[in-house]
């Protein structure tokens, strides 16, 4: 199986803080982007990583046969264009995965391979524990949402190169930028989306804390 994974890398990191960018800070001795990288490059459906970064770090980074750095854009959504236009014509699926979860497993990713060969896109999710409330700009309570419809996603999410394309294209036209997930998009505009299994493991990180949390899965990862 041939699976081009895009990693956009290019965000700022602005809730994270700090001099660089979350998906350059040290997990375990080193960047979570290469623990992402690396991951992926383990698995043998792989053939191909383009990972999206700011134009100013692609003198820092190296590519190798298989991995391949690209400018990103302003937004998320501008970052995996590029990706997918350095993808080419080859891949069966195209995979997407955030630089900053570096804790999805394997299992994850082969369940959102399957799910995205029978559907054409996939993507797992995680059932809410939290109630979510819309809020006002005066920071009242304008509406509670029925938890028991509603999903968090996570990466990696598959598609179809001619779906992915074709929703990015859709978006572009439509004037949405700044899409927080590819599987959101392809429902938008009518394709099968289906859902796996996903694991509170493979954590965002987000703020500082989320490191502490982070080293402590890997620990337990690799004892059992
Ligand atoms: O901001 P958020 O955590 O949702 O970003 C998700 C992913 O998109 C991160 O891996 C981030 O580096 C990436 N991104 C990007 N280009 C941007 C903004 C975000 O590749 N312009």
């Amino acid at each position: 199986m041939s699976i081009v994974v895009i990693i956009p890398a290019a965000g700022s990191g602005s809730r994270f803080g700090g001099s660089i960018p979350k998906q350059f800070q040290q997990l375990a001795g080193k960047p979570l982007i290469q623990h992402v990288i690396e991951r992926f490059l383990l698995d043998s459906n792989v053939s191909r990583v383009i990972v999206p970064v700011a134009e100013m770090l692609l003198g820092n980074v190296k590519n190798s046969d298989r991995v391949t750095f690209i400018a990103g854009g302003a937004t998320r959504q501008q970052s995996v264009m590029n990706g997918v236009e350095e993808a080419g014509d080859d891949a069966e699926l195209i995979a997407i995965h955030d630089a900053a979860r570096p804790l999805f497993s394997a299992t994850t990713f082969h369940a959102v391979i399957s799910a995205a060969r029978d559907a054409g896109a996939a993507l797992p999710v995680i059932p809410l524990t939290d109630t979510i409330h819309v809020m006002s700009a005066e920071a009242t309570i304008n509406e509670t949402l029925d938890r028991s419809m509603l999903a968090a996603a996570q990466t990696p999410q598959c598609f179809r190169p001619d779906i992915l394309r074709d929703v990015l294209e859709r978006a572009k036209q439509d004037g949405i930028h700044a899409a927080t997930d590819e599987a959101g998009l392809a429902a938008r505009y009518g394709y099968l989306v289906k859902a796996v299994p996903g694991d509170p493991r493979n954590l965002k990180i987000t703020v500082p804390e989320d490191l502490a949390i982070a080293e402590s899965y890997l620990e337990q990862w690799s004892e059992s």
